[in-house]
């Protein structure tokens, strides 16, 4: 078995991490990641830090620009791989065409029903955890990360969790800066993966859907996908048995008015190096429903 700081000084990730396979235990197999190569042995969380001019524009409210928070490039991690005589499938939550609605054998699961969850597996990898808004945060960058999966039949030894404490401080700045008060400050459901106990806010879905503060869709399985119509209770969609993790079907919402809120929080109460403070002006927001005024 690989170890994983030998595997972690080959790539060049700011983030890398395994979690045990025992922690996908119990998921629905569209959501296991050994469905997409059920003979693998690891899987991999990767993480790339997004630099912080990324949300310039939007925190400024010049220029629609929306940072990705997922890496979709694994050329040469997979290839590295393959040279040491193993194979490897990335991940990527992908909207392709024509994906069969039904397995194609027994045991597997169907190609259009796969939804993994990254974000789960890198807190089971112990590379940080679920803020109350319900997006992946790490101590080193706060939510500014973007995040990639594979699966590989290379066994590497698995992470251990972090013993750190948690990161998301609960000061509910994402809450009170979101001009649709779509998450509540009273509501929350506690959560758990692999040992890692964290608090979410419940959240308003359509909410997020309609928001016009810095919102993303990059997916038909994410932004505007037809779970958003409806209500996430106990992390899971009111009604439906499936899913494990209903926050990862809300869009990308790191640059929205809750995502920089937590920026300017996490920047506030942390090192970062930047002479400049993130947040430099009061924070804008629109709201759907107000009267436009032109
Ligand atoms: S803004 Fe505060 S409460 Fe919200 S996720 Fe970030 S640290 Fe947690
Ligand atoms: S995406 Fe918009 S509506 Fe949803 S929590 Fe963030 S700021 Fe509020």
């Amino acid at each position: 078995m690989k170890s994983v700081d030998e595997f972690r000084k080959q790539l060049n990730y700011d983030l890398v991490g395994v979690p045990p396979i025992r922690s996908f235990e119990g998921l629905p197999p569209g959501e296991h990641p050994l469905s997409i190569f059920p003979d693998g042995k690891s899987v991999v969380v990767l993480g790339q830090r997004i630099r912080r001019g990324d949300f310039r524009a939007m925190e400024e409210g010049s220029l629609w620009q929306n940072p990705g928070r997922w890496l979709t490039d694994f050329d040469n991690v997979v290839r590295l791989i393959e040279d040491q005589g193993y194979e490897c499938v990335p991940y990527a939550p992908m909207d392709a065409a024509n994906m069969p609605k039904r397995p194609v054998r027994d045991g597997l699961c169907a190609p259009n029903g796969v939804r993994l969850s990254i974000e789960h597996a890198a807190v089971a990898a112990g590379l940080g955890e679920i803020g109350y808004h319900g997006m992946f945060m790490t101590r080193q960058f706060g939510i500014r990360q973007r995040l990639g999966l594979l699966v590989t039949d290379m066994e590497i030894e698995p992470t251990a969790m972090s013993k750190d404490g948690v990161i998301c401080d609960a000061c509910m700045e994402c809450a009170k800066l979101c001009p649709l008060k779509s998450i509540s400050m009273t509501e929350s459901d506690s959560f758990e993966i692999n040992g890692k106990q964290m608090r979410l806010g419940a959240i308003n879905a359509n909410a997020c859907r309609s928001c016009p503060n810095g919102v993303c869709g990059d997916s038909k399985y994410f932004a505007g996908a037809e779970e958003l119509h409806y209500e996430i209770v106990n992390n899971q969609i009111k009604g439906e048995t499936r899913s494990k993790f209903a926050r990862g079907g809300l869009p990308n919402r790191l640059a929205a008015a809750c995502g920089r809120a937590c920026i300017a929080h996490y920047e506030a109460t942390h090192k970062t190096g930047y002479k400049m403070p993130f947040r430099i002006h009061e924070p804008w927001g629109f709201r759907p429903d107000e009267e436009r005024g032109f």
